[in-house]
């Protein structure tokens, strides 16, 4: 389906009912999957503070409508419910795909639907890009290069993954949506733009996702052990959420189609974390040792030089400054669902 009006502003734009942004005062116009999530929500306050129209999409699976509601009323902003799984017909300049389950516990808790999330889903929204000229926002993961026999791991790194393992439906489910993004690229001219993110933390994560930073923030907070599975000295590298927000609009904005690992390098065990967390909300916390997950990979940390030169992108929180920032937010959600039980 050709014939679409193409204007040259970095941001292409549709030929149906829309005027370009730009001309006629029209605000640039973003559509944010998975928006009422963790790192959707906080991608939404970004753009809307630099005065974007912003359609969230979200099925609330893992998402919560109180991550969004400062947001309600305000003019510029729209949720709808919606599954990508299903088509859907929009208007829009910019597209910024982040609608999966993100925590090993909820993607692995119906593995089919995570897998149809990210190959339908994936699919519909590029359609969806092709069909209107819009700029399309890939959010791939870190977990793509599996359990990676190259370190740290480089874009060009083809990854370690296992086919048919408990992971699979969301590593290999981001590598099909990988190749999907690439294909509708080469082949429909779509722009598409692939960030491969590594372990985020921040305010709003769930309480009980199962990732390792909110279930160690959330154990000390609630006085119970942290719990390290296997020995603790498998390694990741987290990065705080304003960060890999600040990175994601630079890929967006940017002229470069990626994939870009997006992922700050500071590399701890979890022991060391555990140590961190320790430190910064109760030095009297202890740990408890659990058996480790399937297939958990030994190690990450991301080679970042790829997007420091080509989006003059760089982390600028280290863990010890960004874990403080996502406690209070933690204390009192925690606190909000103790006086519930209570009552
Ligand atoms: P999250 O679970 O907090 O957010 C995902 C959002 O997508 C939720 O609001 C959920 O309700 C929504 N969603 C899920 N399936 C959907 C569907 N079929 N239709 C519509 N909405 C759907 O996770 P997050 O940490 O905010 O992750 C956002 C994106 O970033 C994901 O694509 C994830 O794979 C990617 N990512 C995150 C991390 C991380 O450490 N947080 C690391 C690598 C990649
Ligand atoms: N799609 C969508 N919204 C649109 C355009 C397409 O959800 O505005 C969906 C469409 O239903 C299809 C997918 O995106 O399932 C891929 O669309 P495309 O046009 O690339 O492929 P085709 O429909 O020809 O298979
Ligand atoms: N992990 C842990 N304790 C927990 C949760 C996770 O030691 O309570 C470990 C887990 O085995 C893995 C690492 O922390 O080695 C990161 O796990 P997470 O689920 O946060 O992210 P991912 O495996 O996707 O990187």
């Amino acid at each position: 389906s050709g014939g679409f009006v193409r204007i040259n502003s970095g941001v292409h734009n549709g030929r149906v009912g829309r005027l370009p942004a730009g001309i006629g005062g029209r605000r640039l116009r973003v559509v944010v999957t998975g928006g009422a999530g963790f790192v959707g929500s906080h991608l939404v306050d970004k753009l809307i503070a630099r005065g974007n129209d912003v359609i969230v999409i979200d099925n609330f699976f893992t998402g919560r409508k109180e991550n969004l509601v400062h947001l309600f009323g305000n003019p510029r902003f729209e949720l709808i419910r919606h599954d990508v799984v299903e088509p859907i017909l929009l208007e829009v300049d910019q597209i910024y795909h982040l609608a999966c389950p993100a925590s090993p516990v909820h993607y692995k808790y119906n593995p089919v639907k995570t897998i149809k999330t990210n190959v339908m889903g994936t699919l519909n929204m590029l359609g969806l890009a092709k069909r209107i000229g819009a700029r399309f926002l890939l959010t791939s993961t870190s977990e793509v290069y599996g359990d990676p026999l190259e370190h740290p791991q480089k874009e060009t790194y083809w990854g370690n993954v296992n086919p048919i393992g408990e992971r699979s439906c969301y590593d290999e489910g981001k590598r099909t949506a990988e190749t999907l993004a690439m294909d509708y690229h080469r082949g429909a001219g779509v722009e598409v733009r692939i960030a491969r993110i590594f372990n985020t933390y921040g305010p709003r994560m769930c309480l009980d996702d199962g990732r390792v930073v909110s279930n160690f923030v959330a154990q000390a907070i609630r006085k119970q052990p942290l719990t390290v599975y296997g020995d603790g000295k498998q390694t990741r590298s987290f990065q705080y959420v304003s960060d890999l927000v600040n990175g994601l609009a630079s890929l967006m904005d940017g002229e470069h189609v990626g994939p870009f690992n997006l992922g700050n390098p500071g590399e701890f065990t979890m022991l060391e974390l555990a140590q961190v967390v320790k430190e910064t909300i109760d030095s009297s916390a202890t740990i408890e040792y659990k058996p480790n997950t399937a297939d958990d990979p030994h190690m990450r940390k991301p080679d970042i030089s790829k997007a420091k030169e080509l989006l003059n992108w760089e982390p600028k929180i280290p863990l010890r400054e960004g874990l403080p920032l996502m406690v209070s937010d933690f204390r009192n959600r925690i606190l909000n669902e103790d006086e519930g039980k209570a009552m």
